[in-house]
């Protein structure tokens, strides 16, 4: 599932090509991809430009000049394809599907615009969803979020304090859960615990103050680095121009089993931890 890194590359993309566009029609193919009231979708999108696009953790947000906002998740194989009306197609996503051409019949919601362009969202597994609500509910809906990590809301005195609220949990589960931090998922956490020297399996309780400041820097950099890395193309992107996300020649330890640490010389680690597959070095984390 893309995180943090790659959502944001396919937010910076799509500002590009779709803030301004005002929205023709609205074609769904599988109502279960739209939660919540379709009619309600329709009539969020129809007619409305959109103004922005924003991102809150891992989700994609089409901000709308009719009051309502577009939530926009891909989950684990979803795919924005824009297409101009001179038939230039960028894509953001998984790039497991050819888009040649679109719509095909993985595609199942799209947005025509009135200038001839469209925006396609292909899913072959069908784990994403679109959903519209009001712009004033926004704060409601993503209640349950934590700060973003690349904000000035992220300091690490919240950090702590959301970490005391799960101190009997491992520190990999405490970082996927996205209540303390929004946007990371199994890479990037295990990417900051290998900068903070952190093994995933350690308990939250056990961490020391240096410990924990340790680990908020390293989140801070892993991340921004991603961000300009244009995130880990493996499983989450690549655009119509054929660049790819260079994270994942970068990744430091995710991944990377067998091979030896940069550090030590170790060969690192896999075990599961919090239930996912997790990478790390056994004598420089600890
Ligand atoms: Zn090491």
């Amino acid at each position: 599932m893309p995180e943090l890194p790659e959502v944001e590359t396919i937010r910076r993309d799509l500002t590009k090509h779709v803030v301004g566009k005002l929205v023709q029609r609205v074609e769904v193919r599988k109502a279960k991809l739209i939660q919540g009231s379709r009619a309600v979708f329709r009539r969020a999108l129809i007619g409305a430009r959109i103004t922005r696009v924003s991102r809150r953790a891992k989700q994609l947000i089409l901000e709308l000049s009719s009051g309502y906002v577009a939530l926009v998740h891909l989950k684990m194989t979803g795919q924005l394809v824009w297409r101009s009306r001179g038939g230039m197609l960028t894509v953001g996503g998984h790039p497991i599907i050819s888009v040649n051409t679109v719509p095909n019949k993985f595609t199942y919601v799209t947005l025509r615009f009135s200038d001839g362009s469209a925006l396609f969202f292909n899913d072959v597994r069908q784990f994403g969803y679109w959903r519209a609500v009001p712009l004033a509910e926004l704060a409601v809906v993503h209640a349950h979020l934590g700060p973003e990590p690349l904000s000035s809301a992220f300091t690490p005195q919240v950090f702590w304090a959301a970490l005391q609220r799960r101190g009997r949990t491992t520190i990999k589960a405490a970082l996927l859960d996205q209540s303390v931090v929004a946007g990371i998922g199994n890479i990037y956490a295990d990417e900051s615990l290998y900068v903070a020297r952190l093994r995933p399996s350690r308990r939250v309780a056990s961490l020391r103050t240096v410990e924990t400041a340790a680990l908020f820097r390293a989140i801070c950099s892993v991340l921004r680095k991603a961000v300009a890395a244009r995130g880990t193309s493996f499983n989450s992107y690549v655009d119509g121009l054929g660049r790819q996300g260079t994270y994942w020649e970068r990744r430091l330890v995710y991944g990377r089993t067998g091979e030896a640490c940069r550090r030590c010389g170790t060969l690192f680690k896999r075990t599961v931890v919090a239930g996912r597959g997790s990478h790390w070095c056994a004598h420089c984390q600890h």
